[in-house]
């Protein structure tokens, strides 16, 4: 998906379509409605996941764009899919499965290998927004160089939605070595980001960026616009780049909330 809708990155990359719900935060998921909508068998925890075999041609395009134009641009993998979910089955575009031996890939570990081992390094300007709701399993699932020396254009990256998965997902994040952020969406109740995990940090300290906003679409759960002013003020504090998304994409975003910082300093880096 070139130019991507969602406001915070200029591309969105998918290399499989499928995954399975984890916490309150995905109860509207699109992608699993659309899913169900088709009839696709793609959301069990063991049902197969469909490869999208375009998206390396995709990526490669996306770097070259961006290089022409001397820019780093953000490419958010992905929003059909968690990529650091445990290796699941692939079906193919036709839904026959891919069985080994006989494909090139047969199970989402390996597309995964292949953005992390060949793709992301020779990509160097773009930045790689490695979002997953499941934080605990990046580092059994990077690259083991990558634990003492973190490419410079991956940022990790993880959801909470309230103050319960703020407490448990953050930490889990924070084991991670490298740039992170946080996605809070759809932020579903009031979050306290100034408690402190075990090591003595504020899970606010954890991270580098911070997206905010509250859910769209049909049955979307209501957004205090306070949630956001407080968040907003305790970036301002900390110094974290904040972006403020939506209120729910129908009210208007109030002015003093119209606030859409990028972490610039990382790009800085990667340039
Ligand atoms: S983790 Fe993301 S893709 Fe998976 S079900 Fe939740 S919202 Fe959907």
């Amino acid at each position: 998906m070139e130019n991507s809708k969602i406001e915070w990155t200029n591309h969105t990359a998918n290399l499989w379509w499928g995954c399975c719900r984890v916490h309150d935060g995905c109860t509207n998921c699109f992608a699993a409605i659309m899913a169900n909508r088709y009839g696709f068998n793609l959301w069990e925890k063991d049902s197969p996941r469909r490869m999208i075999a375009s998206v390396w041609k995709d990526i490669e395009k996306y770097q070259k764009l961006a290089a022409e134009n001397g820019e780093i641009h953000r490419v958010f993998i992905g929003s059909m899919m968690d990529i650091f979910e445990k290796s699941k089955p692939l079906i193919d575009h036709k839904f026959n499965p891919l069985i080994e031996g006989e494909s090139e890939f047969w199970n989402t570990g390996q597309l995964r290998d292949k953005l992390f081992n060949e793709v992301i390094p020779n990509s160097p300007n773009l930045m790689f927004l490695l979002l997953s709701k499941r934080p605990s399993n990046i580092n059994k699932y990077i690259p083991k160089s990558w634990k003492s020396n973190p490419p410079k254009n991956v940022i990790f990256g993880t959801s909470p939605v309230n103050q319960e998965t703020a407490e448990k997902l953050i930490p889990q994040l924070d084991k991670v070595n490298g740039f992170k952020f946080l996605s809070v969406e759809p932020q579903l109740t009031d979050i306290d980001f100034t408690i402190k995990m075990k090591n003595g940090k504020m899970l606010i300290e954890s991270v580098d960026w911070i997206i905010q906003g509250g859910e769209s679409g049909h049955g979307r759960r209501p957004f205090d616009v306070e949630w956001g002013r407080k968040l907003r003020d305790l970036c301002l504090e900390k110094g974290v780049p904040y972006f403020f998304k939506q209120i729910d994409k129908k009210l208007p975003i109030t002015e003093d909330l119209l606030v859409r910082q990028f972490a610039f300093e990382l790009i800085k880096k990667v340039a």
